[in-house]
């Protein structure tokens, strides 16, 4: 009777029961061995490589199964809850074709799904609902320790080199009788709710971990929160109970920092008598430093944040292809035998991750990108330039829209053959290996010539231009007149008699060739020179020969 009365007290207008939730989300109607999975994030304001991981994971194991893969916004803690935080996960899921089935977008006030709400703020009377059941079983108490006296404990705790926490007599107000706890909460003092564990610490139970095998835990026995004081909203140990039960989520991929948290989840999905979902406990992710290894820091590394990876204008099948590398140690083999296949083709197997951790390596990542962008088609290099530009460059992006067929031209020098160029590493990359080949950025430009005077080399390029450059010849006849001019100036056309006696020619054709790329470019090493000149045109060849 007391028990109804304090329960009433602290959640006055709740009006359904747990009963009413299980008929409201029924089993999902899915074969049978689809899987559900949900990419959980805080609404931090950022996206890390290790939230990244386990949403990749989340989405394969949704798509290979025919199951569901839903975004929830784990918005609990109100205090780290950024503005716009949710759109910014949004997009990046867009980008990288990682869209959830079901999700709910408050700004645009979309919704999918028949399981929602999806943002936990919005499902407060569900989660009390379930604390309600257990202040009624006297499985769950108000707490009235206020900061102070927590942090009394924790200190005399740390000092005494005991177990942090609530637990055994640290427990104040776990027995409190039920009218004196009435009378405060009457009175207006302040409170969480606990739960009242059952455990012992002695005592071990055993947790299959799908990455790690069978595991033992001792048994929880601290007297968690389950609910705020501040705002009455659940904490997440609470909320991962209700809503993953609530929503059918069949598997849990979350970060190797919730280990620990495991033996209380285990002990509030055994105090409801609900089955737990399976857990993929992803390894940390590591990269090297200098000569050792270590986490890789959000702090310390860019890398670390998914921005990173849109600035500097990689594909996405490249970051999903590094991450996939260290999410199965045999993804590359498969990939190799399935050069064309869709990521989500490959049979994911958690035994097949590392446990003691993943390590992720850019330079691995700028291979892959390479060689991808090195696949691709002109059209889609000019695209994803564009794309990237748009965001990054305006300036870029308006010489990019103004000169598409010229640009794909640039894309295209050594592409289409067996073996292509691997300019570009990424699509930021793009404009500082191109930028000679526009007028816009050929302006106060300097010339090196090495050992030659420039005088000497204009009077050279002039000569050239003149007598031997031909727009319409080919890159056979092109290089035969080359040489026929260095035959006239005395430059060596034969590169081993040039090395055996060097003093009885001014230079050799290379020294021609490097002058006119030079001339046109300002570069000494170009994609090649033939495709170059037919790209930059007579017009502006021979303009900026005379501008030297
Ligand atoms: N909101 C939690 C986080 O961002 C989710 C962990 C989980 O997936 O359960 O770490």
């Amino acid at each position: 009777m007391n028990r109804e009365e304090l329960a009433n007290l602290i959640f006055p207008g709740l009006t359904k029961t747990i009963a009413d939730y299980e008929t409201l989300y029924p089993e999902r109607d899915l074969g049978e061995n689809a899987r559900v999975t949900r990419f959980a994030p805080s609404p931090t304001g950022f996206m890390h490589i290790g939230h990244f991981m386990p949403c990749l994971i989340d989405y394969v194991l949704a798509r290979q199964s025919n199951g569901v893969f839903y975004l929830r916004n784990e918005d609990t803690d109100t205090s780290r809850s950024v503005e716009g935080a949710v759109e910014y996960i949004r997009s990046v899921l867009a980008a990288y074709d990682l869209n959830p089935d079901e999700y709910e977008y408050r700004d645009t006030n979309e919704t999918k799904g028949s399981y929602g709400p999806y943002i936990q703020s919005e499902r407060k009377e569900i989660y009390q609902t379930f604390i309600k059941h257990l202040l009624l079983e006297g499985k769950a108490y108000p707490c009235f320790l206020t900061k102070e006296e927590m942090d009394a404990i924790r200190e005399g705790q740390a000092r005494d080199k005991r177990r942090i926490g609530i637990y055994g007599r640290y427990a104040k107000y776990r027995d409190l009788p039920v009218e004196e706890a009435i009378e405060r909460i009457k009175k207006g003092d302040a409170f969480t709710i606990r739960l009242k564990s059952n455990g012992d610490f002695n005592r071990k139970f055993k947790f299959n971990d799908l990455v790690n095998g069978e595991m033992e835990f001792p048994e929880n026995d601290i007297d968690i929160p389950i609910m705020k004081s501040k705002d009455g909203l659940p904490t997440y140990h609470f909320a991962h109970l209700v809503d993953d039960y609530l929503m059918h989520t069949t598997h849990v991929v979350r970060g190797q920092e919730w280990m620990s948290s495991v033996p209380v989840h285990y002990e509030l999905f055994q105090v409801f008598g609900f089955k737990m979902p399976k857990y993929i406990h992803i390894p940390l992710i590591l990269k090297k430093d200098g000569e050792s290894i270590r986490k890789i820091s959000k702090r310390l590394d860019p890398e670390a944040k998914m921005t990173y990876y849109e600035e500097k204008g990689y594909p996405k099948f490249a970051v999903i292809e590094a991450i996939m590398t260290i999410v199965n140690s045999n993804y590359e083999a498969w990939r190799e035998g399935h050069p064309d296949a869709h990521f989500t083709e490959f049979e994911f197997s958690p035994k097949k991750m590392s446990s003691s951790g993943a390590l992720f390596d850019l330079d691995k990542l700028d291979n892959i990108s390479k060689n991808y962008i090195s696949r691709l088609t002109k059209e889609e290099v000019y695209e994803g330039a564009l794309a990237w530009s748009k965001k990054y460059d305006d300036e870029f992006a308006s010489i990019l829209e103004k000169y598409k067929e010229y640009s794909m031209a640039i894309y295209n020098i050594e592409r289409e053959q067996k073996k292509p160029r691997k300019d570009y590493t990424y699509y930021s990359e793009i404009k500082n290996k191109t930028w000679y080949m526009y007028d816009e950025y050929f302006k106060d430009v300097t010339y090196d010539f090495g050992i030659f005077k420039k005088e000497e080399v204009k009077e050279i390029l002039n000569t050239y231009i003149t007598e031997y450059y031909n727009e319409s010849d080919d890159q056979e006849t092109w290089f035969s007149k080359i040489k026929e001019l260095c035959t006239k100036l005395n430059f060596a056309t034969d590169m081993k008699a040039y090395k055996v006696n060097p003093e009885n020619y001014k230079g050799s054709v290379v020294d021609i060739t490097n002058f006119i790329r030079v001339g046109l470019t300002t570069l000494t090493t170009t994609p090649n020179l033939y495709d170059i000149m037919q790209i930059l045109g007579k017009e502006r060849v021979t303009k900026r020969i005379e501008n030297l």
